[in-house]
């Protein structure tokens, strides 16, 4: 089992357009009690310009089949496969790619949990070169957003606090 990755609250922090991060993060409460997922497009320039909501289907999943899923959506992420495929579509005809994937926590901070690598990393993982990013929801506030970049070597650098900006 991989580590988990946490913040390192020394790295300076990623600064992400507001608008998308207020996206997310609206996504995150909207979602409750169930974590929320989605796609995150932009370019070399700006890495977050647009997000793509997906649906968790983490219960679904669950109910069908608990051995292999034995969490619900609400301590874990499946992003539904027709919803990313489309992001995929209307970034790629709106010149951009994917380039995040995110998710919610809902009562844990942020980190990438065993769970998370796990999947991240797991060889059929539609994007094995995305970052990730990790929204905190405790009592339905938001408290903390991270972003935990790949690392070529292995698999995640300690991840940042993001704060929002203008690039
Ligand atoms: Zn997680």
């Amino acid at each position: 089992m991989p580590q988990r990755v946490e913040v390192d609250p020394n790295l300076s922090p990623a600064i992400f357009p507001s608008r998308v991060l207020n996206e997310i993060c609206a996504h995150a409460r909207e979602t409750l009690p169930e974590e929320c997922c989605g796609l995150i497009a932009g370019d070399a320039r700006v890495r977050q310009r647009l997000a793509y909501p997906c649906r968790n289907e983490m219960t679904r999943r669950h109910q069908l089949d608990p051995a292999n899923f034995p969490r619900d959506g609400r301590e874990g992420f499946y992003m539904n496969q027709l919803d990313y495929l489309k992001a995929v579509q209307e970034a790629e005809a709106s010149g951009l790619r994917i380039t995040a994937v995110y998710h919610s926590h809902v009562g844990f901070g942020v980190y990438l949990s065993e769970m998370d690598l796990e999947y991240a990393l797991h060889e059929a993982f539609p994007f094995p070169d995305a970052d990730h990013i990790v929204i905190a929801v405790f009592d339905g506030k938001i408290t903390d957003v991270g972003l935990f970049e790949r690392d070529p070597e292995a698999s995640f650098l300690p991840g940042r606090f993001v704060l929002a900006g203008s690039p």
